[in-house]
């Protein structure tokens, strides 16, 4: 093909990329433009995950009317004239490329009246295509309306995460901004749900609790330092809390939320050896620096900034959250946040939801263990034990009768007929058996030869940052240039399993949902591998193995659920098969 210049369309629509890459980085771009407007009020709008609607609505300093027809061109901003005062920047704009490119990419409408004009006015861009400027009725401030967010560029919308991970995004991106600016009231309304608001009494604290939950907010320790040039206050969490990933530390640097890996580091290096390898510390840090020792143009999304002296900023950062760390006697962790032990059973069964493993489970299972406890064995009083595993959660002692469609087993315990699932109650065995392992050092089988596998770069950082999990849990994998792994061993459970199918069921569900618990992770992850190397429903199992597996059963702390909470069995109590055959109180 020979060279052409693009057509304008295509380039811009090019161009909206860089800028516009999901829905929350236009929520970013409006929030702020309201916030350079010096609003006071700030309300958002989200709807389908911000694919069908994103509206922002502020009373800051409006457009005039004159000048409307220019906000939606690239290039053009109020913010910036010469190219030298890009080092006094002291706006979050100044690249005149934000409504641009929303534009382009959107059907987007902006209403504003400014400061001092009667009336408002009205500019609609459909897909970069601008209509006349119309003279409108309208409140002081800006709303901007962009609806059906990439409707003429559908490659982009093939690369949108879910529509619930995409309202995660975005809520946690207002957050973050009205923790940075406490003094702003932000109103944030998705699918017609108000998930946040802030009052805009400039107490950081309060909105620390609108992020964290009052618990932890409570718990985080202030930071307040001065050095020089840089100006650093926010909040750390103390050694007794921490996380699985970098997520939730957040750090801004003049009012601007930038994602900075080294800087993190620097902020993680403070901590030194107070946590442990793997955990990292949430934060929210502010550093204000004199402009001129910042470049902020080195990123079109504004996402990255580079500093004049680097080594200055970075040891401010260090010394600014040892001297809050040290500042506070550290708590030993009272067993909530560390891994292992009961917290493990405690955030596996709250935080998923899942029905209380230690009360058996489903509860019509339940109900009918508690009548049947009376009936006893055959008729004969039962014993003291046998009721006490009854009405526990533990099964009882089971006789094997037998394999139903190669997928059920039947047996029959004191008090009725059992009929288990041989795939969920396997899957329980080997759960718990893993959960047992892993205090030591989980078994785990090399491979003859490394497997490599590739993954798209999101998954292939998702898959980065567990690798401390996945060693722990028995496999080794090692990074192989920027998406490729190499496999070299993986639990022993799983021996035989084609190492890439593994890995990459695994990263479904790091994908699935980011959940900062890693205990939570932790289990997700074992009863995968244990869902893979569990007995599969089809198969046929000699009398000696069902007899196995009953055994096994019997002494797990929860056979009655598999690890994902399903139920393992389902109990014919004597007495319910005496009703259903009319022998017994005919109902
Ligand atoms: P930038 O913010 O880099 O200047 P934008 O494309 O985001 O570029 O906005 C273009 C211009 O539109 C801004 O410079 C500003 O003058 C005006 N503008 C946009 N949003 C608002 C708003 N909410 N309130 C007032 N003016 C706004
Ligand atoms: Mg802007």
């Amino acid at each position: 093909m020979p060279i052409q210049v693009l057509l304008p369309k295509v380039a811009s629509q090019i161009a909206a990329g860089e800028v516009v890459e999901r829905p929350a980085s236009v929520v970013k771009e409006l929030v702020e433009n309201s916030l350079d407007a010096e609003a006071s009020h700030i309300a958002i709008y989200v709807e389908g995950g911000g694919r069908r609607l994103i509206e922002v609505g502020d009373d800051g300093s409006g457009i005039p009317a004159e000048e409307l027809h220019l906000a939606s061109v690239r290039h053009a901003t109020s913010k910036l004239f010469s190219a030298d005062e890009l080092f006094q920047i002291r706006t979050l704009g100044f690249r005149g490329e934000a409504l641009a490119s929303i534009g382009s990419v959107s059907r987007l409408c902006i209403t504003s009246r400014a400061s001092g004009e009667s009336t408002g006015a009205r500019l609609v861009v459909e897909g970069g295509h601008a209509d006349p400027v119309q003279r409108v009725g309208a409140a002081q401030g800006t709303l901007v309306r962009v609806q059906d967010l990439f409707f003429n560029v559908p490659a982009r919308l093939k690369f949108l995460k879910k529509e619930a991970t995409e309202r995660r995004v975005i809520d946690e991106l207002v957050t973050r901004y009205a923790l940075a600016y406490p003094r702003v009231r932000f109103h944030l309304h998705q699918e017609g749900n108000l998930t946040l608001q802030s009052s805009g009494n400039g107490d950081r604290r309060e909105v620390l609790a609108a992020l964290y939950g009052v618990d932890i907010a409570r718990q985080m320790l202030e930071v307040l330092a001065n050095y020089e040039a840089v100006n650093i206050t926010g909040f750390i969490s103390p050694t007794s809390m921490s996380r699985s990933n970098r997520r939730e530390i957040t750090i801004f640097v003049n009012g601007r939320w930038i994602q900075d890996p080294a800087l993190t580091s620097a902020l993680i290096q403070a901590y030194h050896t107070l946590l442990m390898v793997g955990r990292f510390p949430l934060a929210v840090l502010f550093i204000d620096i004199t402009p001129e020792l910042v470049d902020v143009n080195v990123h079109p999304a504004k996402a990255e900034v580079r500093f004049r002296d680097r080594d200055r900023v970075f040891s401010a950062v260090q010394r600014a959250v040892r001297r809050a760390l040290m500042a506070y006697t550290p708590v030993p962790p009272l067993g909530g946040w560390t891994a292992g032990g009961d917290a493990f059973q405690n955030s596996w069964v709250a935080k998923s939801g899942w029905p209380d493993e230690s009360l058996g489970g489903d509860s019509i299972i339940g109900s009918q263990v508690a009548t049947s406890a009376q009936a006893g064995w055959n008729g004969a009083p039962p014993l003291s034990a046998t009721q006490k595993d009854i009405t526990s959660s533990r099964v009882p002692l089971l006789r094997s009768i037998g394999q139903v469609a190669s997928a059920y087993l039947v047996a029959e315990g004191p008090d009725g007929l059992y009929l288990i699932d041989q795939h969920a109650a396997h899957e329980r065995i080997l759960f718990e058996r893993f959960r047992e392992q892993r205090k030591q050092a989980v078994a785990r089988q090399s491979l003859l030869e490394p497997a490599a596998i590739d993954l798209p770069p999101a998954s292939a950082r998702l898959l980065e940052e567990q690798l401390p999990l996945l060693t722990a849990l028995g496999f080794q994998v090692e990074p192989f240039g920027m998406n490729t792994f190499l496999v070299r061993a993986i639990p022993a459970l799983i021996a035989g399993s084609d190492p890439a199918v593994a890995l990459r069921s695994l990263v479904e569900d790091f994908e699935e949902d980011e959940t900062p618990f890693q205990t939570e992770m932790e289990a997700r992850v074992i009863a995968r591998i244990c869902k893979r190397a569990a007995i599969k429903a089809g198969q046929t199992l000699s009398g000696e193995e069902q007899r196995a597996l009953l055994v096994d059963l019997e002494n797990c702390q929860s056979p009655r659920t598999c690890p994902h909470g399903r139920p393992t069995m389902i109990h014919l109590s004597v007495d319910l098969l005496e009703r259903q055959f009319g022998r017994k109180g005919a109902r």
